[in-house]
């Protein structure tokens, strides 16, 4: 990786995008990675007015309003050293609305440290919703099983303790298919702005073994 990398990262609920990330940033240390549930999550542990009033959307569902994210997002920025032309980050959850990319451009815009890669995971929806119908969990330690590809030895019970296996309440089609749609409604639009700038890429495959190095290829040739 030869030039600064400022990398946005996208991919719909059930993508892998945790996956491929995880392995993205062993692989790049420097990127500083940059999550805005993380940094929302952390105000409202702090008790932070931010955070209180931030609590309210997130219970309910809505989205953050655009101007206190764009003030978060860039006073982590801010935080990190990022706003100049030499660093490196990653940024995961934000911008997430066409009205946070174009403010979010201005804003770098000024100190030359714009994004210069969007990578979006293109992983058919089908395919996700299949994998969250199939998805088993044993509560007590949070392993995960999968009907298809990870069965438990006992059906519906877990390999450790023999305990019973249940369905997590939001892995059912229906609920994540409104996950699903609500991300593909933000995602048009984000898609298209960045497309005009020339720095969206989509990646896909169908599992993380597939699209992982597609996605350290871009960060290398950047
Ligand atoms: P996440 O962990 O990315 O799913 O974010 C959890 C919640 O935080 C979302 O459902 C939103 O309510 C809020 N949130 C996270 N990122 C943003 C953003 N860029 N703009 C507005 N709201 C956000």
């Amino acid at each position: 990786m030869l030039k600064p990398t400022r990398l946005l990262f996208l991919g719909a609920p059930g993508s892998g995008k945790g996956t491929i990330l995880k392995r993205l940033l062993k692989r790049f240390p420097q990127l500083h990675p940059i999550s805005s549930g993380d940094v929302l999550r952390s105000q409202i542990s702090k008790g932070t007015e931010i955070g209180k009033e931030a609590d309210k959307y997130i219970k309910t569902g809505l989205l953050v309003p655009d101007s206190t994210m764009v003030n978060l997002i860039t006073e982590q920025l801010r935080e990190l050293n990022g706003l100049n032309d030499k660093a490196n980050w990653l940024l995961d959850g934000f911008p997430r609305t066409f009205a946070q990319a174009e403010k979010l451009t201005e804003i770098l815009d000024t100190t030359n440290a714009n994004l210069n890669l969007v990578v979006e995971l293109d992983v058919d929806q089908k395919l996700i919703l299949h994998r969250i119908e199939s998805r088993y969990v044993h509560l007590p330690s949070g392993r995960i099983y999968s009907l298809d590809y990870n069965p438990p030895k006992v059906p519906f019970k877990d390999d450790v303790t023999g305990e019973d296996l249940v369905k997590r309440e939001d892995d059912n089609a229906k609920t994540f298919k409104k996950r699903l749609d609500k991300y593909n409604e933000e995602i048009g639009p984000l898609r298209e702005y960045y497309q005009k700038l020339g720095i969206w890429h989509s990646v896909s495959g169908e599992t993380s073994d597939i699209i992982y190095p597609k996605v350290e290829k871009l960060v290398y040739e950047l």
